[in-house]
């Protein structure tokens, strides 16, 4: 048997944190069973639905590489199937159509509370009864499934075990409306069914749904999956996460500089465990992820490892994959990388430096754009004079410096003018660092020039030198 999963997102907003957790759970499973993944967009409910919610799903859904082998299927394109079916089971006296006003079932679930009943839905119950029975053909009514009276639904959860409901605790549900809309419960079967789904790994949120599906499986003839039933999310505070609690949205999550690979490592631990490890690539995730690893209890929220993880991703990823996607990055900050160094080299020599995306690119613009002045902190720091001597010969060295590599920069330019002047480090390194990158923090200073290129760095020298001539000039 093939193993198939799906991801059925409801289209009422972006893909969430939640949702994207759900989604890689599902994704993954199909993966390491070598099966296959299925998108399908639950659109039933027309009046929450949007476009711009469907487009949000797929982009992030793409974003973080979970790819589908099948649809995305839209529920909305299937009612005529979804309407044979309940018509199939009307047939076949599993369903039945109940003519009960909205008024009436509300004057019986006040009795029954005013006689400290339970409030349910009893097709036996006398004016239920009676209103069915005078209803004539064509008169609005919604048809509701016969759920069976006796005996108990027992399920095998991946991740709770063992759950069993009495049948005696479910009502007949609605499985199409008065407006002739089929309903969740009733959709979701036929499509599981339909699409060939073998595991529903899902949001525990959805528990309850569980044994009403399974006698409407049972009902259609068709085979019951297995379940799997996530738990939720928690905020870094222990609420349940939401928008509260800050980048929800898995696209704000790419808008704040996170690697998908960073974010896909941090939520498959949000939940999931293999010893103590925290960090797996990818193929990885797919070997080792079983459903019977994830946690019952539910998971919280804990920004700063989620930056640890990016920070451990931009520094250990292949330099074009992060290229690739600090790209969104740099045309966000209107920086062109056309003049200047390969991406890949600067990412290298930067990257271990920065959390974020964000921040990678914010460093590295010294690297493409000539800047016109001097961080006024750095500047009053290092540019004074007694630097003018040490980068006057250091020009000279670079000047003549035939291969222009890190190597030949650090003996030939820095540590030449350290010792001809007799001077530490510090007196050339910091002067030259605010010469050639305008601040007064950046990765070593031989390796930058080396990336900067010889002749940015004859040009920024000279730019100092000038700064220095005119601040003593003032002085
Ligand atoms: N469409 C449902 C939701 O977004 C999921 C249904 C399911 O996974 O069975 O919550």
């Amino acid at each position: 048997m093939t193993v198939k999963t799906r991801f059925a997102p409801s289209p009422t907003g972006y893909l969430h944190v939640g949702g994207a957790r759900t989604a890689l759970y599902s994704w993954l499973f199909a993966k390491n069973q070598g099966g296959e993944f299925v998108l399908r967009i639950e659109d039933t409910d027309l009046e929450r639905n949007s476009q711009e919610a469907v487009d949000a799903i797929l982009e992030g859904m793409k974003w973080l590489g979970l790819e589908w082998n099948e649809g995305p299927y839209f529920q909305s394109k299937r009612f005529d199937r979804y309407n044979e079916q309940v018509d199939k089971l009307l047939a076949e006296d599993k369903a039945y159509k109940c003519y009960a006003s909205k008024e009436l079932l509300d004057e019986i679930r006040e009795e029954q509370e005013a006689n400290k009943e339970m409030p349910r839905y009893d097709s036996n119950h006398p004016k239920i009864k009676a209103a069915n029975e005078a209803a004539k053909d064509g008169e609005p009514c919604v048809v509701r499934f016969r759920n069976p009276k006796e005996g108990s639904v027992v399920f095998d959860d991946q991740i709770r075990g063992r759950i069993e409901i009495s049948n005696d605790q479910m009502d007949d549900l609605i499985i199409r409306r008065t407006d002739g809309s089929p309903t969740y419960n009733f959709v979701v079967v036929v499509d599981d069914w339909d699409m060939g789904i073998t595991h529903v790994v899902r949001g525990e949120d959805h528990i309850n749904n569980t044994p009403r599906q399974i006698n409407i499986y049972e009902a259609l003839g068709a085979p019951v999956p297995t379940f799997a039933h996530c738990a939720m999310i928690l905020g870094d505070d222990g609420a349940k996460l939401s928008k509260r609690h800050g980048a929800v949205s898995v696209m704000q999550y790419r808008d704040e500089g996170y690697l998908p690979n960073a974010l896909n490592n941090y939520l498959i631990r949000l939940g999931w465990s293999h010893g103590d490890q925290e960090i797996f690539s990818q193929e990885e995730m797919i070997k080792l992820f079983s459903l019977d690893a994830i946690s019952k209890s539910a998971s919280a929220f804990n920004t700063e490892k989620l930056h640890w993880l990016n920070n451990h991703y931009i520094k250990t990823s292949d330099p074009a994959y992060v290229a690739e996607h600090l790209q969104w990055h740099l045309e966000n900050q209107n920086l062109s990388t056309e003049n200047g160094p390969a991406i890949t080299s600067v990412i290298t020599l930067v990257g271990e430096r920065c959390n974020t995306l964000v921040e990678l690119a914010e460093q590295i613009r010294y690297f493409y754009e000539d800047f016109s002045e001097f961080e006024a902190g750095a500047a009053k720091k290092h540019l004074r004079g007694v630097a003018k001597g040490p980068l006057e010969l250091a020009l000279a060295k670079v000047e003549a410096l035939e291969a222009w590599t890190t190597a030949n920069i650090k003996e030939g330019v820095i540590s030449a003018v350290c010792e001809e002047l007799e001077i530490g480090m510090g007196k050339i390194g910091m002067p030259l660092r605010v010469a050639v990158t305008g601040g007064g923090q950046s990765p070593s200073v031989d390796a930058v020039m080396e990336l900067i290129g010889k002749d940015r760095v004859v040009a920024r020298i000279k730019m100092a030198l000038a700064f220095i001539a005119e601040r003593e000039a003032n002085a």
